[in-house]
Parts: C-alpha cells; structure tokens; sequence
C-alpha cells in the first residue's frame, strides 16, 4: 500500500471489488484510484498484475466501473439494464486477451497477454460483472443499506440477508449511528 492514497476495500468478488474503488457515491465520495499508479496497484493485489498504465487506460476502467456500478444496480432492484453501461461492459469484455490457467496447486489464475496491458486485466473483471448480472454465480446482488453508499455488492451469505456491502465499514457505520440515535433520546428522556 502506498502512503497518502485511501486503502483499497478488497472483497471476494472482483467485479464488486473494483467497484468498490469509488465508495460514498451518495455521500463526500472516494475516489480509491485517483492515479494511473493506483489503478497499477489495484490490480496487482487483484492478481491482475500489469506493467504499467497510462491515463487514458484509467479513463476506460473508471469508465467501465462506472458502467458496472449503473447495470448491477439495475440488477439488483430488477430495473432494465441501462444499454449504455451494457455496451460499454461488452465491449471491454470483448477487447481483452486475458486465458484462466490452472496452476499445480489446482488455483484459477488469469494470464494477461505478453504486454500485460490494462485492457486484458479490464476484459477478466467485464467478464466477472457479466457473471454476476447473468445470474449465473450463486449469490444475490443487493445495495448496499447505508444512504450515502449504495453500492452493489453480491450477497453470497446462507440466509442471502446481508444488508452492507462490507460490515467493517458501512455496517459498523449504522451500527453507530443507530446507537448514537437511541443515546440522544435516551439523555433526553432523562432530563
Ligand atoms: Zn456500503
């Protein structure tokens, strides 16, 4: 990690993990790869490793997580996907060389094209939105509880209840609020 950039919310699922490298959009949002560097640095500890980036190759991965963000909302309030956002995914999707390779160990990891570019790392995570949008993983796309957040994020829990897109962050936050709620009318009631 490097100094003076906001740490990455990496979760399990990649397509909600990239995402998630813009959080509070409904609120003073962050903005989790703000540089070319920072986007090179994501995708390493997304096993995605590239050589390097450029700004315009940042422009198409906010672009395409942007498009993402706008189809799994979609999905998962059952609204018709948004064309534009479809179009921008499939076309990522499409303009990647990136082949899954098995390693001795019996892991899936992704092999980028011998440049390593951006694009490829881009084609693996439209792909894993497609996934996730198609309803073909098990697991249930939801919104995130917290006003100000509202991201997507993919319920793979038993019960299929989670209400936060990540219970250390915005889950604790409502906790919180929640609590601080009841303190005050519970001072008030006193006096
Ligand atoms: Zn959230």
């Amino acid at each position: 990690m490097r100094a003076g950039f906001p740490d990455f919310r990496l979760g399990s699922v990649l397509a909600t993990s990239f995402t998630a490298t813009l959080t509070e959009r409904h609120g003073d949002a962050v903005e989790r790869i703000p540089t070319p560097q920072r986007l090179v640095d994501w995708l390493a500890v997304s096993g995605l490793a590239v050589d390097s980036c450029t700004t315009a190759q940042l422009d198409l991965a906010r672009e395409l997580r942007e498009s993402i963000h706008l189809a799994a909302t979609a999905a998962a309030i059952q609204d018709a996907l948004p064309a534009s956002a479809v179009q921008v995914i499939n076309d990522r999707s499409a303009e990647g060389r990136a082949a899954a390779i098995l390693t001795p160990e019996g892991k899936r990891q992704w092999r980028l094209s011998s440049g390593s570019c951006v694009e490829d790392a881009l084609s693996v995570i439209a792909a894993d939105a497609i996934s996730i949008i198609a309803g073909e993983r098990d697991g249930r796309l939801a919104l995130c509880a917290s006003p100000t957040c509202q991201a997507a994020f993919f319920d793979t829990s038993q019960s299929r209840t989670r209400k936060w897109c990540e219970m250390n962050t915005c889950g604790n936050r409502q906790k919180k609020a929640r609590f601080n709620a009841n303190q005050r009318k519970h001072s008030r009631s006193a006096q």
